[in-house]
């Protein structure tokens, strides 16, 4: 409750971005702050649990800064999920719908060994087209996913319903 109203406190609504209608949700003023970066990172720890899980997942490209800290206070490794075309070597990738039109994300084939425990990490679930193409994608290259966090969901846009019965952690739901 009080790394949530942190979270509030912190968040900017920027209107019309990145196109008219939508208020987007600015949480790098929140990443900005020492303080409170830390109290989200440890906030994500404590909630899994330190030994719970032995790589970190982010999300392009909000998600690498958080999932970087996350592995590296855990005492683990950081595996990015980006954009296509982005990856050097082989790899897996999904795509999922957008409003108008498609994106895809991508995960090194040997990114995880077998039973590697992996926590999912981004900024804002939205829709949950994001997270969802990223759990398959996780779970496609080996990895086991024991958890996904962000620190800030969008509850009217219906990302939960779309992960079910996959468990969604939020630091905040608005
Ligand atoms: P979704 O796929 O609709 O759930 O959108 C989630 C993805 O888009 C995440 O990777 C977020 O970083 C990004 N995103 C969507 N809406 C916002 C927002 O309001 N603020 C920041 N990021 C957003």
């Amino acid at each position: 409750p009080e790394t949530a109203r942190l979270v509030a406190s912190r968040v900017l609504d920027v209107p019309d971005f990145p196109k008219p209608g939508v208020m987007f949700k600015d949480l790098m003023p929140l990443f900005a702050d020492g303080d409170a970066f830390r109290d989200v990172i440890d906030g994500i720890i404590a909630y899994h649990g330190r030994d719970s899980f032995d790589t970190v997942v982010g999300i392009e490209a909000r998600g690498f800064v958080i999932a970087a800290a996350i592995a590296y206070a855990s005492g683990v490794g950081v595996v990015p999920v980006r954009k296509a075309g982005k990856l050097p070597r082989p790899a897996y990738a999904a795509s999922y719908g957008l409003e108008y039109g498609e994106a895809t994300l991508e995960v090194h084939q040997d990114a995880f060994t077998a039973g590697h425990r992996v926590l999912v990490v981004d900024d804002v679930l939205a829709t949950g087209g994001t997270a969802g193409a990223t759990l398959d994608l996780v779970e496609r290259a080996g990895g086991t996913v024991v958890g996904f966090t962000v620190v800030l969901e969008l509850s009217f846009l219906g990302g939960r319903q779309r992960l079910a019965p996959r468990p969604v952690h939020a630091l905040l739901t608005v």
